[in-house]
């Protein structure tokens, strides 16, 4: 069975990168792919996105990281996909989720969306936190993998020099 883990990504963090490890052990194969959605600014581009997920994942034999556009459910039925993965914090993230889900089955009947838990330590984390964080100068490093917090640190000094 393949999973499809959609996102923005924008970046990765620790939480996102824990729901890839623990799918991939449900599931036969990952593919984490980047929306690439032209209605929002991203921080990364979407290819950034790519590269930063590749280099963090790369341990892990049976994950994929591509970029996609349009709906999520044409993207998964062209790869055959059975399983959208999407991860779970807190109640608010349900509300969206829960109504996303419920759209997908409308759109397509064959495909399950399947939510994991945090893992308590990353509940509260998110990649806004992360850029809020970053762009006062604060520690991330606990949060991203080492080659996205780079990237960040780089992104920050770049832009305030
Ligand atoms: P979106 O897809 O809404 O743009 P993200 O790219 O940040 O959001 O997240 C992709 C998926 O990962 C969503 O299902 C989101 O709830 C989940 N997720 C984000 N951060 C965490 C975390 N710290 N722990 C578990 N799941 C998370």
């Amino acid at each position: 069975m393949i999973a499809i883990y959609p996102g923005s990504f924008d970046p990765i963090t620790l939480g996102h990168l824990d729901i890839i490890e623990r799918g991939g052990k449900l599931f036969e194969h990952i593919i984490v792919a980047v929306l690439c959605n032209p209605n929002k600014h991203p921080l990364f581009s979407t290819e950034k996105r790519v590269e930063q997920i590749r280099e963090c994942t790369q341990h892990l034999t049976n994950v994929r990281v591509d970029s996609f556009t349009g709906l999520t459910v044409d993207y998964a039925r062209l790869h055959s996909a059975g399983v959208l993965l999407r991860g779970l914090r807190v109640l608010s993230d349900f509300e969206k989720e829960l109504q996303m889900a419920h759209t997908n089955k409308t759109l397509s009947e064959e495909i399950e969306t399947v939510f994991l838990a945090t893992t308590t330590e990353y509940s509260f984390l998110s990649s806004s936190t992360v850029k809020e964080i970053a762009q006062f100068g604060g520690p991330i490093s606990h949060l991203v993998p080492g080659n996205v917090a780079r990237d960040i640190y780089w992104y920050y000094r770049e832009s305030q020099s």
